[in-house]
């Protein structure tokens, strides 16, 4: 039989219409929006086009968006500037410098200078010692959007084997994280393993996060497991996931699609935490 797809444009929209409603508490409560900046730096169309999905997305939500357009030759230091007027400005909620910045810009100082009360990406040591130690703060958006959509197929986690394949600081890890919170036994694999799909075959859950167009058989699924699939790869033949859909449809309980999955829900969560980091600075409760 073949396995339920996991509607990830579905989920995105329920999420972003909840934001929307918490947003119309927040301004009641404190006369203001809830305020995001991106900053963009040079002209890669991927990530013009990323932009521009989150400042629409926001101002839907009933937000500000404030944009920051740099050109390619912008430095380290000017950016530095900026983002320190951003951490200091009380209209910015949360701050978002879309990846990858030109190979001339330091990264990490860049990303390690946003306030992390305003990381909205949550890609600061701090929030990922927050993550790690059980404490609250700012979530990297992707991994938080896989949990939601395990939660519609899994109400509770606790127990199940998950297998996270990539162990990336902005994917795989932070994922690792989140299922060990929600009670998982969770088994990471990555390039060095020895027998990656061995482990993935034992998993109820499977995470992929490798970046390989169809890099997970069929095979490697074993029946009735829950497969997301944070793979975007652009090929010859369009946008294709890091799963082998085809396949592992067949053998799957539920998977998500690419495109129509873990991407849509990217955008919603980056929304919903610009209105967590709102509400922690405002001292307001937030929905969970
Ligand atoms: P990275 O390239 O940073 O990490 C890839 C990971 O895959 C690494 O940990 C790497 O291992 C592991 N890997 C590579 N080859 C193998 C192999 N043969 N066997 C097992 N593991 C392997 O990628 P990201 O985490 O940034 O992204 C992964 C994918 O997710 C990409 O397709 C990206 O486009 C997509 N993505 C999608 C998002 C969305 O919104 N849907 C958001 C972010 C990413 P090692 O550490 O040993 O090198």
């Amino acid at each position: 039989m073949s396995a339920t797809i996991i509607d990830g444009k579905a989920i995105a929209a329920d999420l972003r219409a909840r934001v929307a409603r918490g947003v119309t508490v927040f301004r009641d409560q404190l006369g203001r929006a809830p305020g995001l900046a991106v900053v963009l730096v040079g002209e890669d169309p991927a990530s013009a086009v990323y932009v521009r999905n989150k400042g629409r997305s926001t101002r839907e939500a009933g937000m500000e968006s404030f944009e920051h357009r740099l050109p390619d030759t912008t430095t380290t230091d000017e950016l530095l500037e900026l983002v320190a007027r951003l951490n200091g400005d009380p209209a910015v909620d949360g701050i978002l410098v879309q990846l990858p910045l030109p190979a001339h810009v330091d990264a990490q100082a860049v990303l390690q200078a946003i306030d992390p009360d305003k990381d909205v990406d949550g890609f600061h040591p701090v929030n990922a010692g927050r993550l790690a130690t059980g404490l609250d703060g700012l979530v990297p958006c992707t991994p938080l959007g896989c949990i939601m959509m395990l939660r519609t197929v899994h109400p509770n986690l606790a127990g199940l084997d998950a297998v996270v394949v990539g162990r990336s600081n902005i994917v795989g890890k932070p994922m690792a994280q989140l299922l060990l919170r929600e009670s998982c036994t969770v088994t990471v694999v990555h390039s060095r393993s020895r027998d990656a799909f061995a482990h993935v075959r034992q998993a109820d859950i499977v995470v992929a996060a490798v970046g390989i167009p169809g890099f997970i058989p069929g095979s490697a699924i074993k029946p009735g497991a829950t497969v997301i699939d944070v793979g975007i790869n652009r090929t010859d033949t369009g946008l294709v996931g890091d799963v082998d859909f085809a396949a592992a449809r067949e053998v799957a309980g539920a998977i998500t699609p690419v495109p129509g999955g873990v991407g849509p829900m990217t955008i919603a969560c980056l929304i919903r935490n610009t209105l967590v980091a709102a509400s922690l600075r405002a001292g307001v409760p937030y929905d969970r």
